[in-house]
């Protein structure tokens, strides 16, 4: 099995940690609803205007922000490297309007790069339970087999999936995170990508 890593929201260096917030209008979509039960299975999709406000925490803008929800800004750079690398598993690509810049960290003079919205697309592969130390506040009740949503998780000790992902960079069945694999890791350390910060799978333990 292909090495697996957790994405992380804030690089614990904060070099390059940039966050943003959707702007004002704020539209979404409804969220994916799973083939099997009909549950939700997605937080609601960010749809146009996509407008954001950044905030960086360091002395450069990343070439990737977090923001709530699912969704991910990546640099100009990072997105032209990426459609020629041959890895899979972003969506999305729309250019965004940066509308206001926040620097909490080094007042820093370079304005932001062009900005691009993608979501991480959602792979068939599922979330181990059991193998990944996941503990419940409660007897689960009967979760559906196919989307595996459900229950009232405390957390886990590890990350461990049922098959490996064929996308590089994904969402899997049963785990709201965004996980990566070894060749995304290789891709962001060969292009000197900034705040990508990765966790490996079995160190990615996390109680709520
Ligand atoms: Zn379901």
């Amino acid at each position: 099995m292909k090495k697996i890593y957790l994405l992380k929201h804030t690089d614990p260096s904060y070099a390059a940690t940039t966050d943003f917030i959707q702007g004002d209008p704020f539209n979404t979509l409804p969220a994916r609803r799973c083939p099997a039960c009909g549950g939700p299975v997605s937080m609601r999709p960010w749809a146009p205007p996509f407008r954001a406000e950044l905030a960086t925490w360091g002395k450069r803008f990343g070439d990737m922000a977090f923001g709530p929800g699912g969704d991910i800004l990546i640099s100009e750079r990072f997105k032209d490297l990426w459609l020629k690398s041959g890895l899979i598993g972003l969506e999305g690509f729309e250019p965004v309007e940066i509308v206001k810049v926040v620097r909490r960290g080094k007042r820093f003079k370079d304005a932001p790069p062009a900005y691009f919205r993608v979501v991480a697309q959602p792979s068939q592969a599922a979330f181990d339970s059991v193998a990944s130390g996941e503990q419940w506040l409660e007897p689960s009740s009967p979760r559906c087999e196919v989307c595996r949503e459900g229950g009232n998780s405390k957390g886990w000790e590890r990350i461990v999936l049922e098959e490996e992902p064929r996308e590089n960079i994904c969402t899997v069945r049963g785990f709201g995170e965004v996980l990566v694999d070894e060749h995304f890791k290789r891709f962001i350390e060969e292009n000197g990508l900034l705040n990508c910060p990765l966790v490996p799978a079995e160190e990615a333990a996390h109680w709520f």
